[in-house]
């Protein structure tokens, strides 16, 4: 339990990103606010986190089309009246313009924006976290590494192939965990010594003493060169000058079942590929272990109904469901329905990913699509088997194929995103 053990810790959320790489699921909402695993939304990973380790003082900086995403945070993690009060707190913080008529130019830029908050908080220590990562880790084990090596700042580091790293902050470290490099999003990703094949790469967490964070970003604030980013300015310049550690996500051990499992699904392809790996049985990334929730909003919604419609059977095989799904005569393989859905007789769906309301007509055919909530699928249309006709009506990844249907302009109101 963080709370009072490792002095006043702070939880600043960054959650203020324009989402680009994820469109067009981010066209109407904030990529933290992108529903996520058929009932959840992206950030709940990142708050669940927090909260599952004790931290309870949390302020979540939003920024662009962050109306769905202050909902969320308003209706699914405000605590009980008896823990209301200074250090029980999830607070969405819109960007107000404490410092001139600018928005958040970087991350470091919108903690700069918000020092009053960790000033008022009166915090010794202050864990920065990304909204946009599907992951489980326990906080506090990375603050008792960050106190017993006595950091000046702590990252949290994974290892991934090196074709994938350049899409990170790189670090080089020394047997001590010490980061001796820092390059953000490098073009030929340093390989971890010994494991070729294998980069260590920042994960978008740290934890800054808080004296050490107001140095360096107010000496950033006022570098016209700078790009006003944690990972592009800060890391980079601190690390020869003060103690920064890295702290292995790998050796991050969680209560029951729960496996170190990590991706950032800011791409359309890592969040269909996170999607996939969550269908696995066992799976690394595990939403059944309940020492390790993964909190979200509670919507009184039905039960989720299968139904042989229409002389047609059902097979529902490697689906997530949420509540009141409907599968009426339909073969679903490997997929996710989310809230309230319903997928009509003689629909066969393979690797898709249905959103809250969606209505799949009768007979479709559908691999590998990404639907967002409230889409209707008239009867007979087939998507996803021949990427140059989907190409004319819908969006195609060009990374990974998937057709990402984003949601009717139509249907914004009743959706609030
Ligand atoms: P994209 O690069 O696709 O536009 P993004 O703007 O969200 O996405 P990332 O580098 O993926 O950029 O952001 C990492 C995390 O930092 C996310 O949780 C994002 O919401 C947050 N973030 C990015 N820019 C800002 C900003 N200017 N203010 C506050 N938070 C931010």
């Amino acid at each position: 339990m963080i709370f009072g053990k490792y002095g006043r810790v702070l939880g600043i959320v960054l959650a203020g990103g324009k989402g680009e790489r994820l469109m067009p699921l981010t066209r109407y909402r904030a990529k933290p606010a992108v529903p996520f695993a058929a009932k959840y939304r992206i950030i709940d990973f990142a708050l669940s986190n927090m909260v599952n380790s004790g931290l309870f003082s949390i302020y979540c900086l939003v920024q662009f089309k962050s109306q769905s995403l202050n909902e969320h945070i308003e209706q699914g993690w405000q605590f009980g009246n008896a823990l209301r009060g200074r250090d029980y707190f999830i607070t969405a913080v819109p960007a107000q313009m404490w410092t001139g008529e600018r928005w958040y130019q970087g991350t470091a830029d919108a903690v700069y924006q918000n020092l009053h908050l960790i000033t008022l908080f009166d915090a010794d220590r202050v864990c920065i976290f990304a909204a946009d990562h599907i992951y489980k880790m326990d906080i506090e084990q990375m603050l008792q590494f960050h106190v017993d090596t006595k950091a000046d700042v702590t990252i949290a580091a994974n290892t991934v192939p090196s074709s994938e790293a350049h899409a990170f902050g790189c670090m080089d470290t020394d047997p001590s965990g010490r980061v001796v490099s820092f390059v953000e999003k490098p073009k030929n990703p340093p390989e971890i010594p010994g494991k070729p094949g294998f980069s260590y790469v920042s994960m978008g967490n740290y934890i800054f003493e808080r004296h050490v964070l107001e140095e360096a970003i107010i000496e950033d604030s006022s570098m016209e060169s700078s790009s006003h980013d944690f990972g592009k300015d800060i890391l980079p310049r601190i690390y020869s000058r003060c103690r920064v550690m890295a702290y292995d996500f790998k050796s991050n051990v969680l209560p029951g079942i729960d496996r170190p499992y990590w991706k950032d699904v800011g791409t359309i392809k890592a969040y269909h590929e996170a999607h996939m790996d969550l269908l696995q049985h066992p799976s690394d990334l595990t939403l059944y272990n309940p020492l390790w929730p993964i909190r979200t909003v509670s919507y009184s919604d039905p039960p989720g109904f299968t139904y042989p419609d229409k002389g047609q059977g059902c097979s529902v095989v490697g689906t997530l469901r949420a509540e009141g799904s409907r599968v009426l005569g339909a073969i679903v393989h490997r997929s996710v329905l989310s809230r309230n859905c319903v997928i009509n007789a003689g629909a066969v769906l393979e690797e898709c990913i249905v959103g809250q309301g969606v209505v799949i007509g009768e007979n479709c055919k559908l691999r590998r699509v990404i639907l967002d909530a409230y889409n209707v699928i008239p009867p007979n249309t087939v998507i996803g088997y021949n990427h140059d006709v989907d190409r004319e009506r819908y969006h195609v990844d060009p990374e990974s194929g998937v057709v990402v249907l984003g949601m009717p302009k139509i249907q914004l109101r009743r959706t609030l995103g």
